[in-house]
């Protein structure tokens, strides 16, 4: 085995990976450090099961959180973030919002930082869960969500202050706005420049994954210049750099009877409201979805309760030079240390970190081992209370019986 090195990446975005690689993780706040200890089991099982040695993680603490600050006295150091642009590739835990602390939260800044400006949540429906939906199994999204800008930029002035009846007088005085009298102000900037890379990420994704459609899921009927403009610069980014690729809904329709043709990614798009609607009534129409910031947070929220909750569904944010892989939830500080939760967000983050490193075979078996696990009514709380004669393992636990699992596939 050759020493340890850093993944590194060209110009172009492409990869270069070690086999025996070195990558930062952040264990995280309140259940962090159990879900992560099962995620670091079931990741470095699933490597050694399908490389046989040949490949190898070496894992690096990085500090941030709760932890990095009785460390360092900093919530978030500038060393962990210049880590995390060095290995080019990080794993996170959840992380607490230090309150009154000047930090809006960590997870955003970690985002915006790094400038990850795509937060990937794939939605995918995992057999033997279970979900509130009658044909779960026609759930398979991918939400790409812009993560550097809307109303998470951070621009907002609190009722009453002298910075917001500043503002409110300019915009009436000189705007000819109409404001009501002491309101809190904030600012939803959407360019064009993000919102067409989020956009041709999105599309990349789905030729490269084998997604028939990217919808754009905006409320372009009332905010006009932010999120009407953000659904018109997606079908200009799909046309100027995808032209051969794409077609749009209505070209579908007018010039091919509503049938795609071979090989086209249809781009559509959809009110947001609507779409929430449409993806439980019709969860096969859909396939990647790219949209602004806000939305996305509140989609990706209630897609992943349509697969069996926050504890199942992973995500990453990525970038052009680096990205982060991370579970969709919180903290959840009323379990912290209790040995409970479900590790499943952060395992199948770890799993989708290794598809981005192209180390697909280890993810698979990840995955499928998973599914495996569940489906043998060993399960965490969260499932346990809907799932009939299951038995209720600990965190800790469900981690080993997946490894057991990933084991028992080497001697298949
Ligand atoms: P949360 O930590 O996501 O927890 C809300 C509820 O979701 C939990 O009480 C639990 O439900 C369920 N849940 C979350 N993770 C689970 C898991 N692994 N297994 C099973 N169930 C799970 O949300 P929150 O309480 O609103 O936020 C707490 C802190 O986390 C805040 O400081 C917030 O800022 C931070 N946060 C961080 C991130 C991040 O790091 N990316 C994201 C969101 C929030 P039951 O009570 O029903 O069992």
């Amino acid at each position: 085995m050759k020493t340890a090195a850093n993944i590194t990446i060209d110009q172009n975005g492409k990869l270069s990976v070690p086999d025996h690689v070195i990558i930062p993780f952040i264990e995280g706040d309140g259940i962090g450090p159990d879900i992560w200890h099962a995620t670091r089991l079931v990741l470095d099982s699933a490597v050694e099961c399908t490389f046989r040695g040949e490949r190898k993680i070496e894992w690096k603490e990085l500090d941030a959180g709760e932890k990095g600050y009785e460390k360092t006295g900093k919530w978030l150091p500038e060393e962990s973030l210049e880590a995390i642009r060095q290995h080019v590739v990080a794993i996170k835990g959840p992380l607490t919002t230090p309150v009154g602390k000047g930090i809006r939260s960590l997870n955003v800044a970690i985002r915006q930082v790094l400038d990850l400006y795509a937060c990937v949540r794939p939605v995918k429906y995992i057999s033997g869960v279970p979900s509130p939906m009658k044909r779960p199994e026609n759930i398979n999204m991918v939400i790409f969500r812009e993560n550097t800008e809307d109303l998470y930029a951070g621009i907002e002035w609190q009722a009453g202050s002298p910075e917001a009846e500043k503002l409110a007088a300019f915009l009436r005085d000189e705007m000819d706005a109409s404001l009501p009298e002491g309101a809190g102000i904030g600012i939803k900037p959407i360019s064009a420049k993000n919102t067409k890379r989020l956009m041709a990420s999105a599309i990349v994704y789905a030729r490269d994954n084998g997604y028939p459609s990217v919808t754009i899921m905006h409320k372009g009927n009332i905010m006009k210049f932010t999120e009407g403009a953000f659904a018109a610069w997606g079908y200009e980014a799909a046309r100027e750099q995808f032209g051969d690729l794409t077609i749009t809904e209505s070209e579908v329709y007018e010039k091919h009877n509503g049938k795609a043709p071979e090989g086209k990614i249809v781009i559509k798009d959809r009110i947001a409201d609507m779409l929430f609607q449409q993806v439980l009534l019709r969860p096969e129409e859909f396939g990647v979805i790219a949209t602004p910031n806000l939305n996305g947070d509140y989609i990706s929220d209630a897609l992943a309760a349509q697969i069996g909750g926050l504890g199942m569904a992973p995500g990453a944010n990525i970038g052009d030079q680096c990205a982060v892989f991370e579970a969709t939830h919180g903290t959840a500080p009323k379990y912290a240390g209790l040995d409970k939760v479900n590790p499943s967000s952060l395992i199948l983050s770890g799993a989708m970190m290794l598809d981005y490193m192209g180390w697909d075979k280890a993810a698979e078996l990840i995955r499928q081992s998973l599914e495996k696990t569940v489906k043998s009514g060993l399960v965490t709380y969260d499932l346990a209370r809907q799932i009939d004669n299951s038995s209720t393992l600990s965190c800790s636990d469900f981690g080993k019986a997946i490894v057991d699992n990933i084991s028992n596939c080497r001697q298949e």
